[in-house]
């Protein structure tokens, strides 16, 4: 699929460290398409070393980025966001081949991912200080941000370029430059991006990636977290390895912004517009063929729509049509690979065993496809009612009362996005405020773009990331107190 780019020069395969395209030596590892299982291309696997490299690369470049004014660097930024939209094709087809996803999704995401430079290259223009009132004539007191240092980010497969440069954007328009790991599965998009950010005239040393593979990333890791150059780390992916990166990071105290795994809760209450709650839960539960931390994983329906609900949803969900994401009209590509399988495969067979009844689906196709599930009678014990399924699989839940509904929705661990449809504007405030989590779609089924805050509370994670407050989490706070006036 590879070799219909219009722009050969986008499939880069090495490294990128201070402006230069960085080998290995001989350590490669290979890029697969998990729709097909075959190899694409390999690329340059680095460990501990090319990481501290990359890294004194990023703090001498440091003092260049952050003294350019704010409009100096939109304007690179912005040259960006333009390259991506002109390259969007290629950028979508690179994506589809290593991540899976139907190419108008990942089209979407080109638009979606580019959205998040635009925005913060808006937004560098505005990280206003203060002036505060004196409690003493003699003195005066301001408050003025300033870009933090060098920033790392790990990011995940899901989304190849979304959560690379919705944490790379901030971190550049605050005038801190970056060290990307990005997934071992999915390094091509992030490569792309970066050769795209080096043709918008990012000077070297101020967009790193340090490619790795399942095993080095954990020596990449381990340097950028306990490297005294770093003053930030973000990591978008699972719980369990946020828990390790934020150990990691302790040591040396350094500021975090973790996005990690979701438990999200559906729920359709009996005076919700029926046909909106069945499209919102399509979109939201199979999107990325349910591989992203906002999808529902649970869905609870009030009594009286139950069988109505279930019907229309099992429906909807036949009508998606499964295959390789470069076919016309596919609308669920293949998963990531064969563990993503295994855990679907799992919590499918933990639900039938425990009364569980599959309306449709509930089987894998070849490899690394699985049909779109629709499971009734979901209880409470089964494991996709604890942990996140990330497959094509709605688990639906039956429920009474409101106060019910609530209290299962609140009982995880978790606390990323939730849902649910209501057209009663009381219900709508009381469950809206009661849902302990970072994000509320009401209504609807996808919340989000780059002017919001994302992210979750309680074990989903640490800060927010888009809208106005996504930069706070690049800048410090400094306080100067001038006396004798
Ligand atoms: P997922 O389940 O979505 O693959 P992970 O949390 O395993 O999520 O991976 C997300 C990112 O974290 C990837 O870039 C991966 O390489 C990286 N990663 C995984 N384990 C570690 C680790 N121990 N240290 C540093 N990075 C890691």
């Amino acid at each position: 699929p590879l070799a219909q780019l219009a722009d050969q020069s986008l499939l880069r395969s090495n490294a990128l460290i201070n402006g230069e395209w960085v080998d290995g030596g001989n350590a490669r590892f290979d890029v697969v398409d998990p729709a097909t299982g075959q190899k694409l291309v390999d690329v340059a696997n680095l460990g501990a070393i090319e990481t501290r490299k990359a890294l004194e690369a990023a703090n001498a470049a440091w003092p260049l980025w952050r003294s350019k004014t704010a409009k100096e660097r939109a304007t690179v930024m912005m040259k960006w966001f333009h390259l991506l939209h002109q390259h969007a094709d290629d950028l979508a087809r690179i994506m589809t081949a290593e991540q899976g996803k139907p190419l108008a999704e990942a089209k979407g995401e080109v638009g979606y991912g580019a959205s998040f430079i635009e925005w913060f290259a808006e937004e560098a223009r505005r990280v206003y200080g203060e002036t505060v009132p004196t409690t003493d004539n003699n003195k005066r007191y301001l408050v003025i941000k300033q870009s933090m240092g060098v920033c790392a980010a790990i990011t995940p497969w899901n989304f190849p370029i979304a959560m690379i440069t919705r944490k790379v954007a901030p971190a550049l328009a605050a005038g801190c430059p970056v060290v990307i790991k990005p997934a071992e599965q999915t390094p091509l998009s992030a490569l792309a991006v970066a050769e795209l950010a080096q043709r918008a005239g990012m000077p070297p040393g101020v967009l790193n990636v340090v490619t790795a593979d399942g095993r080095n990333s954990i020596e990449v890791g381990k340097e950028l977290c306990a490297n005294d150059i770093v003053r930030h780390l973000s990591f978008t992916g699972s719980t369990e390895v946020g828990r390790i990166l934020a150990a990691q990071c302790a040591p040396t105290i350094k500021k975090l912004s973790l996005e990690l795994g979701g438990n999200a809760p559906f729920i359709v209450f009996d005076d919700a517009d029926l046909d909106s709650a069945a499209e919102g839960a399509l979109a939201s539960k199979y999107r990325n063929a349910g591989q992203t931390c906002v999808c529902a994983n649970r869905l609870y329906v009030q009594d009286g729509v139950y069988e109505a609900f279930i019907a229309k949803l099992t429906e909807k969900a036949k009508s998606i049509k499964v295959g390789n994401g470069f076919e016309p009209g596919v609308t669920q590509g293949p998963l990531i690979d064969d563990a993503a399988i295994a855990k679907v495969e799992k919590h499918v067979a933990d639900a039938t065993a425990k009364g569980g009844k599959v309306l449709t689906g509930g089987k894998k196709i070849g490899d690394r496809f699985y049909e779109p599930t629709v499971i009734a009678n979901a209880t409470s014990d089964m494991l996709c009612a604890r942990e996140e399924t990330f497959g094509p699989v709605a688990p639906v839940f039956r429920f009474k009362t409101e106060a019910e509904a609530i209290a299962a929705a609140n009982n995880t661990e978790f606390g990323l996005a939730s849902y649910f449809y209501s057209r009663d504007v009381g219900r709508i405030f009381r469950v809206g405020e009661a849902l302990e989590y970072g994000m509320v779609g009401i209504n609807t089924g996808l919340i989000s773009t780059a002017e919001v805050p994302f992210g979750g509370v309680k074990q989903s994670g640490l800060g927010r990331e888009g809208s106005h407050h996504g930069i706070d989490d690049y800048v410090e706070i400094k306080y100067l107190c001038l006396g004798d006036i």
